[in-house]
């Protein structure tokens, strides 16, 4: 349920509400607008609740939300959010473009990459030192370490760090560390992580799982905001299919329809969504042309020594190229880079 109040209401008057919903024991999530302020509301049972809040001072009207996401749905907040990951707006005019290695593995090789992609003009810098890998005796990542190399590339880039937590424990550290938690494909619905991330102070990148619905995609998303933190951006990273030439098919189909059923940013993650480096490039082009917000982008400098997902890694000299094309493509859809 979503209570819309006047344009002319108090900053009391909002208070006033919220605290009227959390007497019955549900959540209140004031949502300002451009307008005005909406409140959502979350743990009621359903629209029997309206008369109650309808007569309180200032609402202008209380309106059922028919999705099963309330608070990531564009019923409840029309305008795009936009999420700042270390100063970096995402969801508004400008793109954004994250790059990095799949994995942490030295400090030398973080930092050659991270040089580089400041250089390219990337946003954002991401590397995993927690990895979520198949195998287990595959490499894990660097843990701890690997966090304190993150944080030593943007002390001397100045990128921003996002970074993935596969579980609560590590979640804390990457909050640490990092200014933003990825949370990935395989714990889209590690609820209990979800709903972590949802109370952590740091703005959350959330993959798509390799089978989720777009419901289930934004399901995941509304347990972080229900947990109180709005700052969230999407992920899609490509599905499982029959179709087999490519590691995953990258669903830019659900670019636009995210956007039209929720006003949270979304990104594409052309590396794991095609798993071949060759791939990458076209694949960035179309996520942009198609409305995506900003691009997750696999780099290492040497690809065929990388000890996590280098066959989807591109050289520092393909992302500079591909930046380049970006540029020009973003003033023809209304955007910047
Ligand atoms: C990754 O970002 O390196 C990763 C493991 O991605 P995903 O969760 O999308 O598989
Ligand atoms: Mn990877």
């Amino acid at each position: 349920m979503l209570v819309v109040m006047r344009q002319d209401a108090t900053p009391e008057q909002i208070r006033g509400v919220a605290e009227a919903v959390e007497a019955r024991g549900f959540k209140a999530h004031p949502i300002p607008g451009a307008q005005r302020t909406a409140i959502g509301i979350t743990g009621n049972k359903g629209a029997l609740d309206a008369p109650i809040f309808e007569s309180l001072p200032g609402v202008l009207e209380v309106i059922p939300v028919s999705h099963a996401y309330k608070l990531v749905s564009r019923e409840v907040k029309p305008e795009n959010s936009i999420v700042r990951i270390g100063g970096v707006p995402i969801g508004g005019q400008d793109l954004v473009v994250v790059g990095g290695p799949c994995a942490v593995e030295t400090h030398e090789q973080t930092l050659i990459v991270a040089r580089a992609l400041k250089a390219a003009g990337a946003h954002l810098l991401r590397g995993g030192a927690f990895k979520p890998r198949t195998s287990p005796y595959s490499f894990q990542g660097l843990g701890e370490e690997g966090l304190k190399i993150l944080a030593d590339a943007r002390a001397e880039t100045g990128l921003p760090v996002v970074t993935e937590a596969v579980d609560i424990e590590g979640l804390e550290l990457v909050e640490h560390y990092a200014d933003a938690i990825q949370i990935g494909a395989r714990n889209m619905q590690n609820f209990s992580l979800l709903k972590r991330a949802g109370r952590a102070k740091k703005p959350v990148l959330l993959k798509r799982g390799m089978s989720a619905t777009l419901e289930e995609f934004l399901m995941s998303a509304e347990y972080i905001l229900a947990e109180g933190n709005y700052d969230v951006v999407l992920c899609e990273r490509g599905v499982r299919t029959f179709s087999d030439f490519s590691r995953n098919t990258l669903d830019l189909a659900v670019v636009p329809a995210v956007k039209s059923l929720s006003h949270l940013p979304i990104m594409v993650d052309p590396s794991h969504g095609t798993g071949r480096r060759d791939k990458v490039a076209p694949l960035s082009r179309a996520a942009i042309a198609v409305g995506a917000d900003g691009l997750l982008i696999e780099v290492h400098h040497d690809p065929n020594r990388a000890l996590s997902d280098g066959p989807q890694s591109i050289t520092p000299d393909m992302f500079a190229e591909l930046m380049q094309d970006l540029r020009q493509i973003a003033p023809v859809i209304g955007r910047r880079l």
